[in-house]
């Protein structure tokens, strides 16, 4: 990477500023060209603003196209906008790409290497709710609406094999309920295994059900290379994976539309923690190996990678959540020390 691009920082509530300065710390010791444009959103854009995702944040990501985020406090009570929502919106950010692979020694799985794509701006949470009223009943009956396009179907199924291709990744499982949901999901599935046909002899294909996909994932997750899915399934399904290699303290998230990424940590602000220095940033430098990805910068992004997972397999110096005393600052020096 030679030119600099410039990249929207948003360093979030809570732990959110110290594991986003350490990501920053690990970046800019491994080389990486990037000049950060730091943003306010969350609660600390409520209190300097009054709107917790501000219209200068928006326009420096319009500009920038790149966003690092820390977790955000999304204040409770209505008139504030929902800040996912308002930036998957406005971004178009169709893809949510969680990977999940085992780094701490002793996890429940050894081999665990999993990339969920989930499809982040259809499905059930495309916001079609309503109440039927039956006699003096106004809530008697509820009803929500999924909704599937051929369009959004094949353009995150797409990126899933793209994203195989691009990664050397072997094969994408289509994750469906296609045998219940006939309209839906099966529409999701005829594309799913449409576009499957054009990457034949490039990368295997097979489609599951998300049941039987869930208890396999429990017993078997070495079955499993890259999974891609409706909405829901995907939003509880990347939990699961999560859960698979040590909790979603080390599961970075990435969102991503046809021209913006914003990368971050799967975990929230940690306010139990907040403020002592002793935040695990490996989740949030983990995102920041994923923004180097999305820019091509694949060999910087798999030396961090590298770095953090020896300090993690050696359990040294790591920090109070993953068994050990360190603080953040100290296991940031120590993953810098092995870059
Ligand atoms: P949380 O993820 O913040 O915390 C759950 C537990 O995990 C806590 O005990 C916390 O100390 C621990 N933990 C989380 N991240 C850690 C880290 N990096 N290092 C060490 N320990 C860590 O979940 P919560 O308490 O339910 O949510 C707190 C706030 O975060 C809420 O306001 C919620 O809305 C917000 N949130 C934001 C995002 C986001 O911005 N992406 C995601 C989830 C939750």
């Amino acid at each position: 990477m030679s030119k600099k691009l410039d990249v929207t920082l948003i360093p979030g509530d809570g732990i959110g500023p110290a594991i986003t300065d350490a990501t920053v710390r690990v970046l800019e010791a491994a080389g990486a060209s990037f000049t950060w444009d730091r943003q306010l959103a969350g609660m600390a854009a409520v209190k300097e603003h009054g709107d917790p995702i501000p219209e200068a944040t928006l326009e420096s990501i319009k500009r920038t196209k790149l966003a690092l985020k820390g977790p955000l406090e999304t204040p409770v009570g209505k008139g504030f906008r929902s800040i996912n929502v308002a930036l998957r919106k406005e971004f178009d950010l169709y893809a949510n790409l969680r990977p999940a692979k085992t780094i701490l020694p002793k996890s429940r799985f050894e081999n665990v290497d999993v990339v969920l794509v989930r499809e982040n701006t259809e499905g059930l949470y495309v916001g079609v709710e309503n109440y039927v009223k039956i006699g003096s009943d106004p809530h008697a009956v509820a009803q929500s609406v999924a909704i599937i396009s051929r369009v959004g179907a094949e353009r995150i199924v797409r990126y899933a094999f793209e994203y195989a291709l691009k990664h050397g990744r072997k094969k994408v499982t289509i994750v469906h309920k296609a045998n219940i949901l006939k309209y839906s999901q099966g529409l999701f599935l005829e594309v799913g295994r449409q576009v499957a046909k054009e990457y034949e002899g490039r990368v295997a294909s097979d489609d599951k059900i998300v049941d039987a996909c869930a208890m396999e994932l429990v017993m078997r997750p070495d079955k499993y290379d890259v999974i891609v899915t409706t909405n829901l399934f995907g939003d509880i399904l990347s939990d699961l994976t999560s859960g698979l290699v040590g909790g979603l303290g080390l599961t970075p998230g990435a969102n991503i539309g046809y021209d913006c990424g914003i990368f971050e940590a799967v975990h929230g602000t940690a306010p139990d923690i907040a403020g002592q220095g002793i935040a695990n940033p490996t989740a949030v430098m983990l995102a920041g190996c994923q923004l180097l990805d999305h820019v091509g910068d694949d060999a910087r992004a798999n030396r961090i990678r590298a770095a953090i997972e020896s300090v993690l397999r050696e359990g040294k110096t790591v920090t109070r959540d993953v068994g050990g005393s360190a603080t953040t600052e100290q296991y940031t020096d120590a993953v810098i020390a092995r870059l």
